[in-house]
């Protein structure tokens, strides 16, 4: 089911194929959803990649949800570089992981509860060793992996979760699942923000390594995630030429730029909160 539009929704720079991205800086798209946390607003936050982007349309119930996040962060290298081919929009990219963690770490700073869900039982107990070791304030709410035994094991789980309230709520069940997920259950928490994190409890709890520095300086995460995880082959290769070659062939776009560009003006409700004073804080918590 769609969220509901916000204001928040209003300032996607681009459309991409179709789908808003929040063309920005990383410090501009934290702001946009600590703002969401500090006013209690319901925020579905999408790290948008290629794969993704080629998923919403084979799955029009994803593609539904990709299009109506709050917040969609241009996660993958794919992305920014499309953006810079067919809109000529210059972003750096903004790792979905790196902001997932700003966000824990705000949270435990600011003492919103959190809640985690996803991933193997193994890597949930090992995620919160890590937590409670690096952010000792972290009010985790809820915690509970992602495989469940029945469609009814996964309904109570998911009514436990709703019922503790989480202000933060990160949710690693994999694409699409996660994003379904949260578009089905946002709507049902008073005001949270949702953030699909896809593999990042399995990094955090050490259980698989992000690609090296020189993998993500060149762009080639997803080599490297073939080369670590040989399964992904399949995946990668079934989605990525594909982008590649709708990027470069695809008819000049109609889509275009909606509106200014918002790394250089940020929304009002912006301004008053000082995106940089907030990257900041995200920063050295
Ligand atoms: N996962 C889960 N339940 C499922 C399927 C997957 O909890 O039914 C977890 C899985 O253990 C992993 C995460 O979801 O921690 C997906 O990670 P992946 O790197 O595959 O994410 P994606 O590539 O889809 O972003």
């Amino acid at each position: 089911m769609p969220l509901e539009p916000s204001p928040l929704t209003i300032q996607p720079a681009a459309v991409l194929f179709g789908y808003p991205v929040h063309a920005t800086n990383r410090a501009h798209a934290l702001a946009l959803v600590t703002e969401a946390l500090h006013r209690g607003q319901r925020c579905h936050v999408v790290t948008l990649n290629p794969e993704m982007l080629m998923q919403g349309d084979a799955n029009p119930p994803l593609g539904a949800v990709l299009r109506s996040a709050n917040v969609v962060i241009p996660d993958g290298a794919g992305v920014v570089w499309a953006l810079k081919q067919r809109l000529n929009i210059m972003v750096s990219r903004t790792p979905g992981i790196e902001v997932s963690e700003a966000l824990i770490g705000y949270a435990a700073q600011q003492g919103f509860r959190v809640g985690l869900l996803g991933a193997s039982p193994d890597v949930m107990s090992a995620l919160l060793d890590f937590l409670t070791l690096k952010y000792p304030a972290l009010q985790v709410c809820f915690a509970h992996h992602g495989y469940f035994d029945s469609p009814e094991h996964e309904d109570l789980v998911t009514q436990q979760c709703l019922a503790t309230q989480p202000q933060l709520l990160l949710v690693a069940l994999g694409v699409p699942k996660q994003e379904l997920w949260i578009a089905e259950n946002l709507p049902k928490l008073r005001g949270a923000v949702a953030v699909g994190v896809g593999g990042s409890f399995d990094v955090w709890s050490g259980q698989k390594k992000r690609a090296p520095w020189a993998f993500r300086a060149l762009h080639l995460e997803w080599l490297y995630r073939i080369s670590s995880e040989p399964w992904r082959i399949q995946r990668i290769l079934g989605t990525l030429p594909a982008f590649v070659w709708r990027v470069i062939t695809s008819p000049t776009p109609t889509e275009g730029l909606q509106e200014s560009d918002p790394s250089k003006e940020a929304p009002a409700s912006l301004k008053e909160n000082n995106a940089e004073d907030v990257a900041q804080t995200l920063s050295h918590p």
